[in-house]
């Protein structure tokens, strides 16, 4: 989580987009890490859960990624969570919430990964980390960056 975390931490760094960065791990090896790049790609759907999953898919060289797990600094918002199901990654482990990255200022859709799941009945296992003691230091820097763009 770690990772994942100092990549949201870098893009937002760059400029690239917001402070948002996920990896996937498969059989405990680190095979796409991608933060957001909303404002480089000018593409609205530049997630890092979605820039993530399309890197370990060229990488596997397959849209099935059933036996591999994401790691993401913030639940997915619903964009990410339904680029999840599709890429049938059955693990979702999340650092900061949909709300901490609405309480920074970003447009979320307030619809959790949790009601995600019931309302689509899906199986993947969202795993909140709660250990994690930076789990919105990226928010909290982006919050008093200058120039900041949403
Ligand atoms: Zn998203």
């Amino acid at each position: 989580m770690d990772i994942a975390i100092k990549e949201a931490t870098k893009g937002m760094r760059k400029g690239e987009g917001g402070p948002f960065g996920a990896i996937i791990v498969k059989n405990g090896k680190i095979i796409a890490c991608a933060h957001n790049t909303v404002l480089k790609s000018k593409d609205p759907t530049a997630h890092a859960e979605v820039n993530a999953i399309r890197k370990a898919s060229k990488k596997l060289k397959r849209f099935d990624l059933s036996d591999c797990e994401i790691y993401t600094s913030c639940e997915p918002c619903p964009m990410c969570f339904s680029a999840i199901h599709w890429a049938r990654i059955p693990k979702i482990y999340y650092a900061a919430t949909i709300s901490d990255a609405k309480k920074a200022g970003f447009n979320e859709l307030e619809i959790s990964s949790e009601k995600m799941k019931s309302e689509g009945k899906s199986k993947v296992q969202l795993i909140k980390v709660n250990s994690c003691s930076s789990c919105t230091a990226p928010f909290n820097e982006f919050v008093k960056k200058n120039g900041k763009r949403y």
